[in-house]
């Protein structure tokens, strides 16, 4: 995999059209979180310093095809001006023309580009218009790798291209997750369905040594080798293939952990009375309990297969992580996958929507050595799948 970086390319006196994730959750016209706008100061600043003049295509929201005034990114200008700390210049109807008058170093925003049907699409005629406004393209936003749009693969596909800083060092990281990790290798697998998972698990089996399975997805495999899990949140339909799952680990010796113990309860609520049971393939609960977290033992498992880890993915909680004390097993051993990444033991790799939660909820997003925020493409990549928009890269 050789994408071409920013430093590859000779930017100067060239309008870049840069691919940026700047999808900022708003509340009532105001950015409540502008991690996102911080993030690609360093490949526009990169960009400016080395004489381009970065022209943003972004989305946001899911307008889907339509103009709706409320996802319009003019109103992140005044953001964007205070962290780029150059003039930006927002417009809907971008022209060659109106964007050669703009001085070279400030930042050009274009309108939503989701606003147009035909980015979802990936229809040429957008890509060829876009590629008119540009010289080079860049893209810095993972998250959107997944998807075959305008502004992410057509437009790649007819202008010199290379990855953004930050597609670089999420591309890095994932490469030394999975492509090319230091053995030996596990993954934490956990949240609510096997069902949404099924490709990743598949997946995973087939490249790594030891894959943990927890949360609602490790009662679908207990389940499926006969124990009784009363309402336990569980995929009765998916045991074939919970069983064909643990079959092809054998076969690949990936060392499977499943919970021998749980903590369950009768009631899915904050300090809901609870206790630990031993889980096996012979466990019978009554029908209204359910396990809604790995027990301490299983997390004792857990921790102590960390021990002998050089490299760890984690994708999906231990247990329902949003009730206490069913986040349990989830802090615990997260807390400990830190430990060992301060330590320099371990790398470890995460992603996906709920474990973002989960690991900032135990504080340690900052210690783990890469958390991905692309939810979709994160997955997409652990699931072995080519994403257009890198392919297009290269
Ligand atoms: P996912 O989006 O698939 O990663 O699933 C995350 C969700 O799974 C979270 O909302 C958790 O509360 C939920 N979850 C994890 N384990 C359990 C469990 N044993 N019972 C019910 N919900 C669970």
């Amino acid at each position: 995999m050789n994408w071409k970086t920013l430093d590859d390319m000779e930017l100067n006196g060239k309008r870049v059209l840069t691919r940026v994730d700047i999808n900022v959750p708003m509340e009532n016209g105001h950015i409540t979180d502008a991690t996102r706008i911080e993030r690609i100061a360093t490949t526009i600043n990169d960009i400016k310093s080395k004489g381009g003049s970065p022209i943003l295509l972004a989305h946001l929201g899911r307008p889907n095809g339509k103009v709706n005034p409320k996802l319009s990114l003019q109103q992140l200008v005044p953001t964007l001006e205070i962290t780029f700390k150059c003039p930006v210049f927002f417009t809907d109807n971008p022209s060659r023309d109106w964007i050669n008058e703009k001085p070279s170093d400030a930042v050009i925003l274009l309108e939503n580009m989701r606003f147009n049907e035909m980015e979802e699409q990936n229809t040429p005629a957008l890509a060829q218009f876009l590629a008119t406004l540009g010289d080079i393209f860049c893209n810095d936003a993972f998250s959107t790798c997944h998807r075959s749009h305008a502004s992410t693969v057509g437009v790649a596909k007819l202008l010199p291209s290379c990855a953004g800083h930050l597609m670089q060092i999420e591309l890095n990281a994932l490469k030394s997750a999975l492509s090319n990790p230091l053995r030996p290798v596990g993954a934490v697998v956990g949240g609510a369905k096997v069902s949404s998972k099924l490709e990743l698990l598949q997946n995973l089996v087939k490249k790594i040594d030891t894959l943990v399975i927890g949360g609602g997805m490790a009662n679908t495999f207990l389940a499926a080798q006969g124990a009784e899990l009363g309402s336990s949140l569980q995929e009765p339909d998916l045991h074939n293939i919970a069983r064909s799952i643990l079959a092809t680990a054998d076969a690949e010796n990936c060392r499977i952990i499943l919970p021998r113990d749980g903590r369950i309860s009768t009631i899915f609520a904050a300090h809901a009375p609870n206790k630990i049971i031993s889980l096996n393939t012979q466990t019978q609960l009554k029908p209204d309990e359910m396990v809604l977290d790995a027990g301490d033992k299983t997390t004792e498992d857990i921790i102590t297969e960390f021990r002998s880890l050089k490299t760890l993915i984690w994708n999906g909680p231990l247990g329902a992580f949003e009730i206490e004390p069913f986040n349990t097993a989830t802090m615990k051993a997260s807390k400990a996958a830190a430990a060992f990444t301060l330590s320099g033991s371990l790398i470890t790799v995460a992603g996906g929507g709920d474990t973002v939660a989960a690991l900032n909820q135990a504080g340690v997003v900052d210690e783990f050595s890469y958390v991905s925020t692309a939810g979709g493409a994160f997955l997409e990549w652990m699931e072995g799948k080519k994403l257009p928009g890198i392919a297009a890269l290269l």
